[in-house]
């Protein structure tokens, strides 16, 4: 094992990333959004947030609309991709709503414009937004069909410089195999980005795994169901797997 870097859980952070898939917020419902759930992320984010760190977020959409699942049914994909796209507005939209409720100032910002709705992605309009402490929540992915929220938030996590991309999950950390499926399944503390690609393990899609690691980008997979939640994971607290 090596020496735990310095962007590791349990160090100092000035800004991070979250990104939760859209399922995340469906609670047990099956489809959309569970209000409850959604103001459980948002109180976790708060107290996090209350600590001083700047925070980006990247929300999926795949509660709503998958882009694959669209084609899948004879759609044409890259139209089913700007629909999943415009799925993840909606969710980062909830998310908003939840947090000013708490209190916390946000932004949603959106890699396709859509000015009534959302501010459009200008990158140094976004940093001072951090700079002002305000929660900025990118949606509509990287505004491209053919690729997933996971590389959009390895995107602008790279753009805003943070130091690390927290990926909660249901699960808490990468397994060698489904750990739902297998109960021997065994969880790795810590694990190289080229160990992720060759062994295929599913932390996020190749791409993103790729960005993350050609600009030394750590990614932290915890369980949302975390008891310490986002804040224990970030003071290095509870169970993780770190892949840098
Ligand atoms: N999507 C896309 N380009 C992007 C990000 C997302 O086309 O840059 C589409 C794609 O169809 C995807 C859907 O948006 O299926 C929802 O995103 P994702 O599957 O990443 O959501 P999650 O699984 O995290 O909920």
């Amino acid at each position: 094992m090596t020496e735990a870097s310095d962007t590791a859980p349990g160090s100092t952070y000035k800004r991070v990333l979250l990104k939760i898939s859209g399922e995340a917020l469906m609670g047990d419902t099956g489809f959309g959004l569970h209000p409850p759930t959604v103001q459980r992320i948002a109180k976790e984010v708060q107290s996090v947030h209350a600590t001083g760190v700047e925070i980006c977020m990247v929300i999926g959409g795949g509660n709503i609309f998958r882009g694959l699942a669209g084609s899948a049914q004879g759609m044409e994909r890259t139209t089913a991709d700007y629909m999943g796209m415009l799925a993840t507005v909606m969710n980062a939209l909830a998310m908003q709503s939840a947090l000013e409720e708490l209190g916390v100032f946000t932004r949603v910002i959106s890699a396709i414009p859509m000015d009534q709705v959302c501010e459009p992605y200008i990158r140094r309009r976004a940093v001072r937004h951090l700079e002002k402490k305000r929660v900025c929540i990118f949606a509509a992915g990287t505004g491209n069909p053919y690729f997933t929220t996971d590389t959009a938030a390895t995107l602008r996590a790279n753009e805003m410089a943070c130091q690390a991309i927290f990926k909660g999950t249901k699960v808490d950390g990468v397994y060698d195999m489904d750990p739902v499926k297998h109960p021997e399944a065994k969880r790795y503390d810590r694990i190289s980005y080229d160990d992720v690609l060759a062994k295929n393990l599913k932390v996020m899609d190749a791409s993103a795994i790729a960005l993350a690691r050609d600009n030394k980008l750590p990614i932290i997979v915890f369980s949302l169901d975390e008891p310490g939640g986002f804040l224990g994971i970030l003071a290095g607290k509870g169970t993780y797997t770190i892949v840098d």
